[in-house]
């Protein structure tokens, strides 16, 4: 039993606050804490009435002053980090300063570069150690469930991985001609970057969606996909001993890619500031703007995602495939939660992480990925809470 304070209250964050209060054994309380106060008191007024205590605050998470305040007065057991990719280091400073878990879904990335890593937050390392509280990057799908698949396939499957090959398909239709399912900022800011992938020791980079594969994903069917750079191949390329390459390739359809090549081209994806009307605005910040929300998409989308893990690798001296995935349906996330399944992978690892620190099953002060902690818990709350994974000993390959 414990409190979190939930920061954000976009499409995860809600899903996450969903899920919490179903879950209100292990959260007896929850702060739901944002920029915007009437998206916290909306859940909350959605909520209430449940065995999970809710309470909302403002906050301006660029603020690290005002974080600590909040903390101070709130007294959670664990911050669930839910806002963007550029508030994780405030977050983690006001974390330190009142000795509180620290938990997020995606790393930092500086406002004005669009570059994530790990460098940034794996820094705080000894500061979290000297503390004495742990903070868990990455509790998400992807990074998140990912990374927890890939130490369980470790764990249980294999003595030594090779290889790895994440395969994200969302063949989601929410019919509108171009969409993002999760911040159009963050996914645009993603797609559009070089990709790269990790082989023998160094990172192979890549042009923009270069290497395109075809595969058939259970339940779903063929898709085309393409590599990216993601996070998670950073802390797994250290974190999975014997690894010589990981890649990651997600699903795009012509449409998406089509309208994302035509505002690439004139310009509507930059970060750059530009002038309007004496005033300096930022491309992609505009064309978030105009772009439909992606909460708004819950109702309309149809269709599964498939997202996995293949291995390969060695077990007593033989060679061995494995492939874990989970096979979510928008529909039924809506039915269930009120938003689409890209949102719904997301919250429910980021509640179920928030629970493991919380209630100590996944202790240890410092930094740490999600693959560096028993996966097995986690494995265990993904059949519980709504992201159950099947598993293929022959799958087909990605060449
Ligand atoms: P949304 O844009 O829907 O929500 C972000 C929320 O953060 C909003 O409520 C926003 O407030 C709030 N916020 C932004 N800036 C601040 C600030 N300075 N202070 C306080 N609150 C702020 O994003 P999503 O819910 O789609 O994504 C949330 C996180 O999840 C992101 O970091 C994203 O990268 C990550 N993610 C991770 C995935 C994974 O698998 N690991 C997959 C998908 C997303 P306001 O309403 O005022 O704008």
């Amino acid at each position: 039993m414990g409190k979190a304070l939930i920061i954000g209250a976009g499409g995860v964050a809600s899903v996450a606050v969903h899920k919490c209060c179903q879950n209100s054994d292990a959260f007896e309380e929850i702060c739901i804490a944002s920029r915007t106060k009437a998206k916290c008191d909306a859940l909350k007024e959605k909520l209430a009435g449940g065995k999970t205590k809710i309470t909302t605050a403002q906050v301006d998470a660029d603020k690290t002053d005002e974080l600590i305040s909040l903390i101070e007065r709130e007294k959670p057991d664990v911050v669930l980090n839910l806002a963007l990719p550029y508030q994780d280091l405030t977050i983690m400073d006001a974390c330190l300063a009142t000795k509180t878990h620290y938990v997020d879904t995606a790393n930092y990335e500086p406002e004005d570069t669009a570059k994530f890593e790990y460098k940034w937050q794996w820094e705080y390392n000894d500061r979290f150690k000297e503390a004495g509280i742990t903070a868990l990057l990455g509790s998400g799908f992807d990074p998140g469930v990912t990374g927890v698949f890939s130490a369980y396939a470790l764990k249980h499957h294999f003595d030594e991985i090779n290889y790895i090959d994440i395969l994200d398909c969302n063949a989601g239709d929410h019919g509108y001609p171009f969409a993002t399912n999760f911040n159009p900022e963050i996914n645009i800011r993603e797609v559009s970057a070089k990709g790269s992938y990790w082989e023998d020791g160094k990172w192979v980079e890549t042009e923009p969606m270069e290497i395109k594969r075809v595969y058939n994903f259970p339940e779903v069917g063929e898709k085309d996909m393409y590599l990216l750079h993601h996070e998670e191949l950073e802390s797994l390329a250290i974190n999975i001993p014997g690894i010589r390459r990981i890649r990651f390739f997600m699903t795009f359809g012509e449409s998406y890619l089509r309208h994302l090549k035509c505002l690439e081209n004139v310009g509507m994806t930059s970060i750059e500031p530009i002038e309007f009307e004496g005033k300096k605005i930022i491309p992609l910040q505009f064309l978030k703007a105009v772009l439909p929300d992606p909460a708004s998409l819950g109702p309309r989308t149809k269709g599964k995602t498939n997202i996995g893990c293949i291995f390969r690798g060695k077990k007593d001296g033989k060679e061995k495939t494995y492939y874990v995935y989970n096979v979510c349906d928008h529909e039924a996330c809506y039915k269930e939660v009120g938003s689409q399944a890209v949102s719904y992978t997301t919250g429910v690892p980021a509640m179920i992480g928030a629970m493991l620190v919380m209630n100590g099953t996944w202790k240890g002060a410092g930094v740490y990925n999600i693959e560096q902690f028993d996966p097995d818990p986690f494995m265990d709350a993904l059949n519980r809470w709504g992201l159950p994974w099947q598993e293929s000993f022959t799958p087909e390959l990605v060449d």
